[in-house]
């Protein structure tokens, strides 16, 4: 059993820190890594906080699954307030850092305050040391990442910033080593306004497991569930998460051009086939992972990781772009600045599509790669029009005062499905905690699309409350384990939840993990209310609601979002989109908010 968890506080103004504890019971209710890091911020979420302000904590909150070496199991999150959106919210992220951090004894660390001058915070077996950043201020991610593991060793766990990230692009990323990103919502600009430009984590000790015969029988089982599932085992092995062009512009639902139509036909030079053939030069992920749905990539001279398939499509159809020898190095130069693709792709194809129709004075157009490549730049280091982009597509299109150019929900650009095929997508965008997000909302795609668990219509709008529902309390269970969701798509809840078990002691069953989930979304919710971000924020650009597809598959359809959010709310007890006081009572959430 749990008694309690190792807590870590460091200041970042005094360079000082202290170790604390928390009620081991945090990990029944809370579970770990996103449920903790919502729980750390409940206290910090008013209507007047400064997202980049040294006063909101930036959590960093270990899995109860992490450094136990669970398949795709390493993860760790990382929670904040966005400064892209004002919303709570959390990312998440594989390399060493989360099992580093544990193996420290270390289950959360949390950082407040803000450096006089740029530095860098060491964290070695729960121990903290303080160093000036120097001439890594300044970096890309890589020459930082090289910098830091020529000094620390290749072993240390690394969250680093990048020009992005320094220059407060509201969609700055954390990279976790050279390529794992903590990408959506902007954390970069939290970190680059502490003036901190990399936290370096080693930890020697053994992750506690309490009855290791138990895990090794449960991961056999999981093992095999992994090796059977043809998603898990083939499709992502073979060409990751690029296999979805093909299937989504079958589906009618790969949009191009900012979502102004989508693509037709499959047969497109974009393909995760073809760039596996053409461009792939080896594969990547996680550690500790076994599927390693990274790529990497060689074109026009730039090599690295990527692109996914969201960065695919951001950096290429949505800008007009379909040569993938233009698309994969503007993804690596994404990577190297600490920018999240798929924001800084979006804000790009919203100003494409206002200087097209006359509305804002730019020389960014649809299909101009170079235009594209250069831009990436600007936008990271806020130079001329770039300055402006830096602050993402809801005030780029507001400031043109048109702001229905912009394709984001809460002030998050929307990834690469349209919901006009998809209406379990649309709601999941509607309600995502942090914004439009296809994973915060539940991904709903693998279940439309892909048939995981199982096949529901994209179409179909009647039950789509539910299933929303579901698939998004599932995802904050796996967010909180931190585990990679593409391993729950082999791996049932009642499999997670021997496993925690088995590590930590507990008795839980997949349900009460489902549960918790429900708890962790509903908690995700009660704060942003507090900070002002209530109901009438559930909203789509609407171009989704008034515009119908004039091709492809899903041609004639729009979404319902009135029918999808009221069947929504209903199923979730969440009158008017607001909690109601029974279900705060029944989840206990009112001992955590007040
Ligand atoms: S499947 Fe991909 S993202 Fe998930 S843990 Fe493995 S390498 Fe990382």
């Amino acid at each position: 059993m749990i008694s309690h968890l190792n807590i870590l506080r460091i200041d970042l103004t005094t360079q000082s820190f202290e170790r604390d504890t928390a009620s081991g019971d945090l990990t029944r209710s809370l579970i770990g890594g996103r449920g903790l890091g919502a729980f750390f911020l409940r206290d910090h979420a008013g209507p007047r906080v400064d997202p980049i302000s040294g006063d909101v904590p930036v959590v960093l909150a270990t899995g109860p699954l992490t450094g136990a070496m669970i398949p795709s199991g390493d993860r760790f999150s990382l929670s904040t307030i966005s400064p892209l959106t004002g919303t709570v919210m959390d990312t998440n992220s594989g390399g060493r850092l989360g099992r580093a951090l544990k193996r420290g004894g270390v289950d959360v660390l949390i950082m407040n305050g803000r450096f006089d001058v740029p530095g860098i915070v060491v964290v070695q077996d729960g121990s903290v040391t303080f160093e000036g950043a120097g001439d890594l201020w300044g970096g890309t991610v890589p020459e930082t990442v090289l910098r830091l593991v020529e000094k620390f060793g290749k072993d240390a766990g690394l969250a680093v910033i990048g020009p992005a990230g320094e220059n407060g692009v509201r969609y700055a990323s954390i990279m976790s080593e050279r390529m794992r990103a903590m990408g959506r919502g902007g954390a970069g600009a939290v970190m680059g306004a502490r003036n901190m430009k990399a936290l370096v984590v080693k930890g020697t000790g053994k992750v506690p497991v309490h009855d290791r015969d138990r895990l090794k029988r449960v991961l056999e089982e999981s093992n095999r569930w992994l090796r059977a599932h043809p998603v898990t085992s083939k499709a992502l092995p073979a060409l990751g998460t690029p296999m979805l062009v093909r299937i989504c512009a079958r589906a009618g639902i790969f949009p191009v051009r900012n979502f102004q139509t989508v693509a037709v036909g499959e047969d497109q030079a974009y393909s995760g086939e073809d760039l596996a053939s053409r461009f792939t030069v080896g594969s990547a992920g996680c550690t500790g992972c076994t599927i390693q749905c990274g790529r990497v990539t060689e074109a026009a001279g730039s090599r690295g990781e990527g692109p996914e398939y969201e960065s695919l499509w951001a950096l290429g159809p949505d800008l007009g772009i379909e040569d993938l020898e233009h698309i994969i190095p503007a993804a690596h130069l994404c990577n190297e600045l600490g920018m999240d693709t798929i924001s800084a792709g979006a804000t790009l194809a919203c100003a494409m599509e206002l200087a097209e129709d006359g509305l804002r004075p730019s020389k960014l157009r649809f299909g101009d790669d170079r235009a594209v490549y250069n831009a990436l730049s600007d936008i990271a280091y806020r130079r001329g029009e770039g300055d402006e982009l830096a602050e993402g597509s809801r005030t780029v299109a507001q400031n043109a005062g048109a702001p229905q150019y912009a394709m984001q929900v809460k002030g998050m650009e929307l990834p690469g499905y349209d919901p006009r095929g998809a209406q379990g997508q649309g709601l999941a965008y509607a309600t995502s905690n942090r914004g439009g997000c296809h994973l915060r909302g539940g991904y709903l795609i693998a279940r439309e699309i892909l048939g995981i668990p199982k096949k529901v219509s994209g179409s179909m709008v009647l039950g789509k409350g539910g299933h929303v529902a579901r698939a998004q309390d599932f995802g904050a269970v796996a967010d909180s384990l931190s585990v990679c969701r593409f391993a729950t798509f082999a791996v049932a809840p009642e499999y997670w939840s021997r496993m925690v078990n088995a590590v930590t002691g507990l008795q839980v069953g997949g349900e009460e993990l489902i549960r918790s989930g429900e708890r962790i979304v509903t908690l995700e919710r009660i704060l942003n209310q507090k900070m002002g971000i209530g109901p009438d924020r559930d909203i789509l650009p609407p171009r989704f609601t008034q515009e119908p597809l004039t091709e492809g598959a899903c041609a004639g359809e729009v979404v319902h979002l009135r029918e999808l959010l009221g069947e929504y709310y209903a199923h979730r007890d969440w009158p008017g989109g607001v909690p109601s006081a029974g279900k705060r009572k029944e989840l206990g959430l009112d001992e955590y908010t007040g």
